[in-house]
């Protein structure tokens, strides 16, 4: 028995050519290998019959044109144009017919011409979620292995281009976006921290970029519990507008997770102003805020300090200890107690200035340390590493893995919109309005 896949052109119902795209022998698969089509065969499957489809409704962009638009007259054929077009798997020439008429008016339709873009938008998508998850080059890779061979509409280049076209839809439709609250809820976690991108422009070095998660109370029990992910919402922004963007995105996103006027909201922060005036952003909008200095940034300063004094490590840690149980004060008198003594063993003012700036550093926070331990017994959160991992993945993976690639912040900015849309779980929520926005409506 053979097996044949056959596109059929029909007018009134009457079958009007038939064309066989693939013929195979029915054979029982020795491996695995032969059960059904290899993934290449059905890439070329696809590619041949949008190759059979294609022409014909070219066609119908073709009949548009055999009346002429200037003076209506019947215009005349006037040469054939080919054009490409660039669909999610296939590449094509399409022939176009071009017309001509006595008044002067002519044209030779492109799709380009007609649509404004010669790419299909299920591929710019495409390009555009992939680009913001990796390396352009790699993407490339990714997309060559997949369609198995090269395409220049998934070069690199084009590739990074879909990816800021997709990046600065998304922040377009985000910043226009009416969130109201649903499913309100009693109890808001937030975690807001920043990181650095390094930037294209010299003299500037680097900027910043910052990211608000926001989740539930009751969805970070049941993930603990079960060890999964906390679903959650992620506000990311690397624009320069004094907190403007940042703010609106995660009012909304806190929105999403059923803030309401009812709800209590306990923000993690590592002490950096701009992340607690996100978290300020909040007032107003819920019945209020905790504020407390995560665990993992404290322990990260202790550590630094550690490193510069080795020899007083036991100090340091005896330091940590108080404020780990909740009393602040007493780990300040401590670090009083050390810096008299590296002052009267005559250490380096560099070295004192690391126990310093570890107190003020606590000093500064004071408003903002709990009891760690009281926390972390009733398995509530107190530590930010939930936060770390989701900035590790969002801003330091992609920003900071080749040293090479250097960013604008409209750039990155663009990219953190891809990635937080599908952490948050949204893409499909915006999918259809990402479309709308790719679309060029041809008249
Ligand atoms: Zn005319």
């Amino acid at each position: 028995m053979n097996f044949e896949i056959i596109v059929r052109k029909k007018e009134k119902g009457e079958v009007v050519s038939e064309k066989v795209i693939k013929e195979v022998e029915i054979k029982r698969a020795e491996t695995i290998l032969e059960l059904g089509f290899r993934h290449k065969e059905q890439v070329e499957i696809i590619g041949a019959i949008q190759g059979e489809y294609l022409p014909l409704q070219v066609d119908k962009i073709s009949e548009k044109y055999q009346f002429c638009p200037k003076c209506e007259g019947r215009s005349r054929k006037n040469g054939i144009q080919y054009a490409d077009y660039h669909s999610s798997l296939s590449d094509h020439k399409l022939r176009i017919q071009g017309y001509a008429c006595r008044c002067g008016w002519q044209k030779r339709p492109t799709i380009h011409g007609e649509y404004r873009t010669s790419v299909h938008p299920d591929l710019t998508k495409m390009q555009g979620i992939l680009g913001a998850k990796m390396p352009y080059k790699e993407a490339e890779e990714i997309l060559e292995k997949f369609n198995c061979h090269k395409r220049s509409a998934n070069n690199h280049v084009k590739i990074a281009e879909c990816t800021n076209t997709i990046g600065s839809i998304l922040s377009k439709i985000k910043s226009e976006e009416v969130v109201e609250s649903k499913c309100e809820t009693d109890g808001l976690y937030m975690y807001v921290d920043g990181g650095h991108v390094k930037d294209k422009d010299r003299e500037k070095r680097s900027f910043e970029a910052l990211l608000a998660a926001v989740f539930k109370a009751d969805s970070y029990k049941k993930a603990a519990n079960s060890n999964t992910a906390i679903p959650k919402h992620i506000a990311a922004s690397a624009i320069n507008d004094g907190g403007k963007t940042i703010n609106k995105y995660t009012l909304d996103a806190a929105k999403k997770e059923g803030m309401s006027k009812n709800t209590e909201v306990t923000a993690f922060c590592d002490g950096a102003a701009n992340c607690w005036s996100i978290v300020n952003s909040l007032k107003g909008h819920c019945k209020n805020i905790t504020k407390i200095l995560d665990w993992y940034h404290i322990r990260q300063a202790y550590d630094r300090a550690k490193r510069a004094l080795p020899d007083y490590t036991e100090k340091l840690d005896s330091s940590k200890y108080k404020v780990w149980h909740g009393k602040p004060q007493e780990a300040v008198s401590k670090l009083d107690e050390l810096t008299k003594e590296l002052e009267s063993a005559k250490m380096s003012d560099r070295k004192i200035d690391k126990v310093i700036s570890m107190k003020s550093y606590l000093l500064n926070n004071i408003d903002k340390l709990v009891n760690y331990m009281e926390r972390k017994e009733a398995n509530l959160p107190y530590t930010s590493s939930i936060a770390e991992t989701i900035v590790e993945s969002h801003i330091n993976t992609r920003f900071k893995r080749k040293q090479k690639m250097q960013w604008t912040r409209e750039n990155a900015h663009n990219v953190l919109q891809i990635k937080t849309t599908i952490h948050s779980n949204e893409w499909n929520l915006y999918e259809a309005n990402i479309d709308k926005q790719l679309i060029f409506k041809a008249a």
